[in-house]
């Protein structure tokens, strides 16, 4: 495998998509040696086939505003790779998507929905629309109208969607009643769905929860324990939420947490169940704004137009979106002793920034392996479906960790280096690629 040529040919094929061309470079540089070393991967030109999503499908979804005002978005689904099962992956709705954007979220979602051990291949969607102010009226119309297109692509043994920003529970229920409408049949084709109609337990906080559990796993490497380990958290959602609970469980103090308004910072931790519930019910309004935290608990100051990443922490999470963490953040964070970030949004970090961390051997995971919880979940979800059964709380919880526990020794044991570092990048890109890449030449050249 040529990097270079490989890289150009890439660049040439896919002009103005610099988020896909981040994701896919990511890729081909941490996995080119051990390609290089397996000549069947050459032969069988896996790479240049993994590059190429199997399928994108883009469309048209108008809507009338409360006003009756007729709307117009774009609606996708990138249907990335199918070699180790259904695609599967989330749907987001925010005005930054673009075919880039779902491009590479499909790309990443192959990797880690490989990783996660269970059977499912990689793709994502979503559209342009913009969520934030607009009445529940206006989202279940757009939902709705939104699934009258998607219906045509997606089935539970073809592709899975489930949420992602500005996607959760509520969303979820109007595209699954809207699905079942057209087609007439209860199955798991969507999942995230409320527990009353097939969803499983541990959904809602599986990203977050499965974080955690990575994070556990690095520190043991280390013989570090999570105890009174100062975090920041950015993203003020359903992910930050999950992972707020768990380590406030595990005796970790989260000091820091932001939103698209600025940070809040507070000293005495947003550990106790008043703080963690006032959090639930302010993500439930929508808003996601993080400036009433201040106000209602006065150890908590807000700063406005900024994110947590000049506080002094042992941890960041980044949980909000791609490319949220910098260059310039990472040196702060260095120089104030952080010796963790575990990205948790898709590609939450840019490339400059993880070199950064990398050269100061701080322990970093990338969102492919250390956001994977959610997607696993879901997978459990499917197979709850599969068998008509529910599984409990316990059951949910000791899966995902068990998941977790295995994605981080797989990026132990292909992401060592010679010194003991963990390049955490590495070792999820290889292990997730290996297990694609075997699927596909098994399956003759058929994709
Ligand atoms: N959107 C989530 C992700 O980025 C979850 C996808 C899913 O559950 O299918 O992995």
């Amino acid at each position: 495998m040529n990097f270079k040529k490989l890289m150009a040919d890439l660049e040439a094929k896919n002009p103005a998509q610099p988020l896909y061309l981040q994701a896919a470079k990511e890729v081909l540089e941490t996995i080119v040696d051990f390609v290089n070393e397996n000549p069947k991967y050459d032969k069988y030109k896996i790479v240049e086939r993994i590059l190429e999503p199997e399928r994108i499908v883009k469309f048209k979804v108008s809507w009338v505003d409360d006003k009756g005002e007729i709307q117009i978005n774009r609606g996708y689904r990138v249907q990335h790779n199918m070699a180790i099962g259904p695609y599967k992956g989330g749907l987001r709705f925010h005005p930054s998507v673009t075919e880039d954007t779902m491009k590479f979220l499909a790309f990443e979602q192959t990797f880690k929905n490989s990783l996660t051990t269970l059977p499912m291949g990689g793709g994502k969607g979503g559209s342009d629309f913009d969520p934030q102010g607009k009445s529940e009226g206006e989202v279940m119309r757009f939902c709705q109208a939104f699934m009258m297109e998607l219906q045509k692509y997606i089935g539970p043994e073809t592709d899975v969607p489930a949420g992602d920003i500005g996607v959760g529970g509520r969303e979820i229920g109007f595209m699954y009643g809207m699905y079942k409408k057209i087609r007439g049949e209860h199955v798991g084709v969507l999942t995230g769905k409320g527990l009353e109609w097939g969803g499983s337990l541990i959904r809602p906080e599986a990203t977050g929860f499965g974080a955690v559990y990575f994070l556990e796993g690095m520190l043991a490497e280390n013989k570090d324990s999570i105890k009174g380990k100062k975090v920041a958290l950015s993203g003020y959602g359903n992910v930050a939420w999950g992972a707020a609970i768990k380590l406030a469980e595990l005796g970790a103090k989260v000091v820091a947490i932001s939103g698209p308004d600025g940070y809040i910072y507070d000293e005495e931790g947003i550990t106790s169940q008043e703080k963690i519930n006032y959090m639930d019910e302010l993500l439930q309004t929508r808003n996601n704004v993080v400036a009433p935290f201040a106000k209602k608990f006065p150890s908590a100051k807000f700063t406005a137009g900024k994110r947590p990443w000049e506080v002094k922490v042992d941890i960041a999470i980044p949980c909000a979106i791609q490319n949220e963490l910098d260059a310039d953040d990472a040196k702060t964070l260095i120089k104030n002793g952080c010796k963790y970030v575990v990205e948790t949004s898709n590609m939450g970090c840019t490339a400059d920034a993880v070199v950064e961390l990398q050269k100061a051997k701080v322990a970093f995971a990338p969102g492919k392996a250390a956001n994977a919880g959610g997607v696993a979940t879901s997978g459990l979800e499917m197979s709850q479906n599969g068998m008509k059964l529910m599984w409990t709380r316990e059951e949910v919880d000791q899966k995902l960790n068990g998941i977790m526990n295995s994605i981080h020794s797989n990026c132990v044991k292909y992401g060592k280096e010679k010194d003991g570092y963990i390049n955490y990048v590495k070792g999820a890109n290889v292990a997730g690629f290996i297990k694609v890449a075997e699927a596909m030449i098994a399956q003759g050249i058929a994709y």
